[in-house]
């Protein structure tokens, strides 16, 4: 076998396809890299694009494509493809079986900075192939626009939306993410658009029908209490109730906790160290975060009254089922209003907040959520 034949092989080449020369180039940086030449045989006919018909070679155009490189090597593959003059098309560039129209690289190239992307930033990638990130993000754009636009959203019944920050938290998007809390599956990113207002909340619900489906399969909506989104999933979402995910209301308590502290000590009381001692668990602090957190505790009632509150909110998700769920916050939120605490009476206030429609239900997901990234 010579080399050409051996590249020919090695690229899956077949008729009329045949790799005419093969051999390493310097560029001008003096750096080495193969160079692939091939043409379609003397004489043979080309499928027309648009039919497939059989056509002879009308003209060629030089083209060339990045490929995965040959040991330390960049290769590049370069083809004189012809282009055909159909009876019926007329004249028209053949496709090449090794690269998609348009594209400065083939096929398999694109397959590894695909799974390149996946592990790292864009701009590693292109480091590390050795091109500019402008071209692969054409590459990214292409391929992930084209499994999105595929993505079938039939099955779609509880949806997430949540903000996430970008670019160092500069700008706001809105994401909104399918939650499968009955199967156990992971979370599937659905959308993605800039903005975290009412309006976000609209686009999602536009982009359904592309996507084979309905805002009103949607029976679920899990959120954070932001005003903007509630009325947003209330007005594009009409047949899903909103709930509020765990996170975001573990936070509200949390913040609840911290804002007691920080009233003990616009009152002179002495809460040094109080910010991490009181965060979170106990179970999860060092020993003498403990310690600080039960001397807290003891010398300021309210704290130890906020920390109780904030355990027993999180029991709610240790019910299984909605109703028990149901009736334990109730009862939290019964006693954070008697709890002569401002500021757990705000959390009660907003996670039962429009109430009235909701049967007296307050709306908190019954099973943790699964949005991940908290
Ligand atoms: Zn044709």
């Amino acid at each position: 076998m010579d080399q050409n034949s051996l590249f020919e092989a090695a690229l899956g080449l077949t008729a009329p396809w045949k790799v005419t020369g093969s051999g390493l180039e310097r560029d001008e940086s003096g750096k080495m890299f193969l160079c692939l030449e091939i043409e379609v045989q003397p004489g043979a006919k080309v499928p027309c694009p648009c039919c497939g018909q059989p056509c002879t070679a009308y003209d060629h155009e030089l083209k060339r494509w990045r490929h995965l490189n040959f040991w330390q090597h960049a290769t590049y593959l370069s083809a004189r493809v012809p282009r055909v003059d159909c009876p019926e098309h007329g004249v028209r560039q053949v496709e090449v079986p090794w690269a998609r129209a348009g594209s400065g690289f083939t096929l398999m190239f694109e397959a590894l900075v695909m799974a390149l992307s996946r592990e790292m930033p864009v701009s590693a990638v292109a480091a590390l192939v050795g091109e500019t990130d402008t071209r692969l993000w054409r590459v990214v754009h292409h391929y992930v626009g084209q499994a999105h636009a595929a993505q079938d959203w039939s099955e779609v019944h509880t949806l997430a939306i949540d903000e996430t920050a970008t670019r160092k938290g500069h700008r706001y998007a809105t994401v909104a993410v399918d939650l499968r809390p009955e199967t156990g599956a992971s979370a599937r990113l659905l959308f993605m658009t800039p903005g975290r207002s009412g309006e976000c909340v609209q686009q999602v619900a536009l982009a359904m029908p592309a996507h084979g489906a309905q805002p009103n399969q949607v029976k679920m909506v899990a959120m954070d209490l932001s005003p903007a989104y509630q009325k947003g999933a209330a007005e594009h979402f009409p047949a899903a109730q909103v709930v509020f995910d765990r996170f975001h209301v573990m936070k509200l308590a949390q913040d609840a906790t911290d804002e007691v502290r920080k009233q003990l000590h616009r009152m002179g009381g002495d809460v040094k160290g109080g910010l991490w001692a009181l965060r979170g668990n106990r179970e999860g602090l060092k020993a003498p975060q403990k310690q600080l957190r039960d001397e807290l505790c003891a010398r300021y009632k309210e704290i130890g009254r906020a920390l109780a509150l904030r355990e027993h909110l999180q029991e709610t998700w240790e019910w299984t089922g909605a109703f028990m769920a149901g009736y334990h916050l109730k009862q939290w939120c019964q006693w954070a209003d008697r709890s002569r605490l401002e500021p757990a009476g705000a959390v009660s206030q907003a996670v039962t907040h429009d109430q009235k429609t909701l049967g007296g239900h307050p709306r908190i997901l019954p099973q943790p959520d699964n949005l991940g990234g908290h």
